[in-house]
């Protein structure tokens, strides 16, 4: 650990105990929950004392997120009342960028300067951005048939469950939060029980706004036990989740046994195609910061990359070169480009795959193991293996880490079927100079979101989510009004009209 974070630890305290928010106030844990340790990546020592709220614990957000849905003012106040609350928050969370970008920091291992210039920024921003579509949001009317006129109008869906992963906290629950409340809704988060910390303080901050006590809460826990009992919870109307496959297949089962709609951000295997007609440097540098940003933890990740035969020597070759040159280290140094991964058995589990890699024929070419010019934190070389067929293990499953896996191909049909023989459709991306091959690319890849000649640019206007186990819905500003609201139809006679008199005579 260098000096600059041991100033900043001074600096930030964290706080010793990290509990339930509810109701406006910090929770007094029951003691009926269990105490998990939250454990930095970057010194491997505990920081602070995860009180995990009990089924009970859950049931007191869930009702309390229900009477300030029924009997608050949250969901009838007029948008533009909404609207200001939404712009209080996103000034109060930009106020405290640093504090909130070292939590994230020192919890989930992201390079500070990264976190505040970006997930920060953009974490006020969906607080914004949602005001602004709630405040845009058109009802319809028809007229065609006479005398009626019917109006479609939009309300809130109620209460609702936010469940966020661990790879990026501020960044997606946020968007969870904004875009569930900006419509008149309340909700309960649960964040992920290994990076409770930055978001404890932004539902505490939230709390220095006018926003009124019962709309925002959060849950502590782990998943099998806080989540569970969250997302069963008879009185939560929808579930928005972000996270694994597995554990999404089990939320969407649990939501159906209650008819309660799901909406599912999941995992991916993305094909970033290098075609021989791309500008090479630029495919190099996006490819780069496709699979290792992040610390290589993105379900975005443009992890299996496939390079056109005639290229591919030359660019593999600058690609691990360029690899063993990344600045591994503490995330509070601004030079650093890759922190440390999250947790112990993540690192141990992304390390798994290079024997695995091995045993399915392919090849290390750099990296391999953990980062060993470092006493402590959870680093681990930049790694990059190339596989013998799109049926390694490798290319099929999602590792989620700092680990890139290379194939070459001959021809651009054949890159396309690699890239669709996938479990997953998240993103794909394609480098190439040539509009035909771009163009057939983009139209034959099989995922919700292409990237052409860019590596990962979210446009929050436009829908992102995934095609086959990468998840069921859309994020974007239409999707998120559609999940979030229910439609009524209204239907009025514009003039008195004749109707039938049953039982009116004799
Ligand atoms: P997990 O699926 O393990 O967990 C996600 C969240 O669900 C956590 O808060 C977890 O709690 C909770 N959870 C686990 N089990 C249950 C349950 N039975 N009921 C309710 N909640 C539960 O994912 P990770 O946190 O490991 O995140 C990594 C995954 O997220 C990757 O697959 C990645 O691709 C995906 N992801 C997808 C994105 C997208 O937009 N498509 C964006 C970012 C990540 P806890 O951890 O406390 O147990």
């Amino acid at each position: 650990m260098n000096a600059v974070t041991q100033d900043l630890m001074k600096r930030f305290s964290v706080n010793e105990h990290c509990s339930s928010f509810i109701g406006g106030e910090s929770v007094n844990p029951s003691g009926a929950g269990e105490d998990i340790p939250v454990i930095s990546p970057i010194t491997e020592q505990q920081i602070s004392l995860l009180r995990e709220a009990s089924i009970e614990e859950v049931d007191t957000a869930v009702r309390t997120a229900r009477d300030a849905f029924e009997n608050g003012p949250w969901r009838h106040m007029s948008v533009d009342a909404r609207k200001k609350v939404m712009l209080q928050i996103q000034d109060v969370l930009l106020s405290n960028a640093d504090e909130l970008a070292y939590l994230e920091s020192i919890n989930a291992g992201l390079a500070m300067g990264y976190v505040k210039g970006f997930h920060v920024v953009r974490t006020g921003w969906n607080f914004e951005f949602f005001a602004e579509v709630a405040s845009q949001a058109t009802g319809e009317a028809y007229t065609q048939t006479k005398p009626y006129i019917s109006i479609v109008t939009r309300e809130p869906v109620g209460v609702s469950a936010l469940i966020g992963p661990w790879n990026a906290p501020l960044a997606l629950c946020s968007m969870k939060i904004a875009s569930c409340i900006a419509f008149g809704n309340t909700c309960v988060l649960k964040p992920s029980e290994f990076t409770p910390l930055s978001l404890r303080r932004v539902v505490e901050l939230i709390h220095e706004t006018d926003i009124p006590k019962g709309v925002v809460n959060l849950v502590n826990g782990r998943g099998h036990v806080t989540g569970d009992a969250l997302v069963s919870h008879p009185e939560v109307d929808v579930v928005s989740f972000t996270g694994g496959t597995k554990t999404g297949a089990m939320i969407a089962a649990r939501s159906g046994e209650g008819l309660k709609p799901v909406a599912l951000e999941l995992g991916g295997k993305s094909a970033n195609i290098i075609a021989a007609s791309a500008n090479i440097e630029r495919a190099l540098d996006g490819a780069i910061l496709g699979i290792y940003s992040n610390n290589g933890q993105q379900c975005l990740a443009g992890s299996r990359i496939l390079v056109e035969r005639s290229i591919a020597d030359e660019f593999i070759e600058k690609f691990v070169a360029r690899s063993k040159n990344i600045k591994v280290g503490d995330p509070m140094d601004a030079a650093t480009e890759i922190g440390p991964v999250c947790y112990q058995a993540h690192m141990d589990r992304v390390l798994s795959f290079v024997d695995v890699a091995k045993q399915d024929g392919g090849e290390l070419l750099t990296g391999g193991k953990r980062d060993e010019r470092h006493e402590t934190g959870l680093y681990l070389e930049p790694t990059a293996v190339i596989a013998k067929s799109n049926e390694a293990q490798v290319c099929q499953e999602e590792i989620f880490g700092p680990f890139a896996t290379f194939l070459i191909y001959d021809h651009l049909d054949e890159a396309l079927a690699i890239a669709n023989d996938s479990e997953f459709g998240l993103v794909g991306y394609i480098w190439s100079d040539h509009l035909p091959t771009v163009m057939k690319a983009s139209q034959e890849m099989r995922a919700g979101t292409i990237w052409v000649n860019t590596p990962m640019t979210r446009e929050l206007r436009a829908p992102f989510g995934g095609y086959k186990k990468s998840g069921i819905g859309r994020d974007s500003a239409k999707d998120c009004l559609q999940f979030f609201t229910e439609e009524k139809t209204t239907t009025i006679p514009t003039e008195t009209f004749p109707m039938a008199k049953w039982g009116a005579s004799d």
